[in-house]
């Protein structure tokens, strides 16, 4: 039977990352493949292993600034609004106050969040048998520990270069970490340019758009689904 694998991602982590993935390409930038990245990890793990992995979730944290602080967040949240429904992602997301007297930090909630979902299921007697951790912040050291305690192995993903607590993550988990930048061209999201028919007045356009309604560049703005 495979192995049941979680992937708690710690979301500022990874966008941190971002920049190690696009100077190992020699990019200046370019989009990262959500829907990919659980089942790449899981497949690291399950070459680690010699044994199947089979990905029950990903959990996702994240933050937001709250309106509060001036900030326009519908753009965050059409994009967790993507992770949940075209991912598959589990998003626990919170808005805080950033900047003024009521300022609070915003990775303390992203690491108190996973360390206690990540606990949360090791309890659970058969949910989880890996967790993969998408972050090498030493203040989920603790709960890392603790869900091996419980019997759980622990996979650590870090990347070169952006964090100098990679190094320690080298001896917390069950596997040597994975490093995300060696990954770089496979978590890099490639899209294909294919023809589509416009909704709206049939006309035949190559685009990148995957969604479920396409609309020609000329249709487009007059008839955007909201
Ligand atoms: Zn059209």
């Amino acid at each position: 039977m495979a192995e049941k694998a979680m992937v708690f991602i710690d979301g500022g982590w990874l966008y941190k990352c971002r920049t190690a993935l696009f100077s190992k390409l020699g990019e200046e930038n370019f989009e990262i493949d959500y829907a990919k990245l659980p089942r790449l990890l899981c497949e690291d793990v399950a070459n680690a292993l010699d044994e199947d992995v089979s990905l029950v979730r990903t959990l996702y944290f994240g933050t937001i600034p709250s309106a509060r602080s001036g900030f326009n967040t519908s753009k965050q949240y059409a994009f967790y609004e993507f992770l949940e429904r075209n991912c598959r992602y589990q998003t626990n997301i919170q808005e805080i106050n950033v900047g003024g007297e009521e300022s609070r930090s915003q990775s303390t909630w992203v690491d108190v969040s996973m360390a206690t979902n990540m606990v949360y299921y090791g309890t659970l007697p058969t949910v989880m048998d890996i967790a993969i951790v998408v972050s090498d912040n030493v203040d989920l050291f603790p709960a890392i520990r603790r869900v091996r305690y419980l019997g759980k192995r622990v996979q650590v993903v870090t990347a070169r270069g952006i964090s100098e607590e990679s190094l320690a993550a080298l001896g917390v988990g069950d596997f040597d970490p994975i490093y995300l930048d060696d990954h770089a061209a496979e978590v890099k999201l490639v899209r294909e340019r294919v023809k589509r028919v416009c909704k709206q007045c049939g006309r035949e356009e190559e685009t990148t758009w995957a969604g479920p309604d396409f609309f020609c560049s000329n249709c487009r703005g007059r008839h955007r689904t909201p």
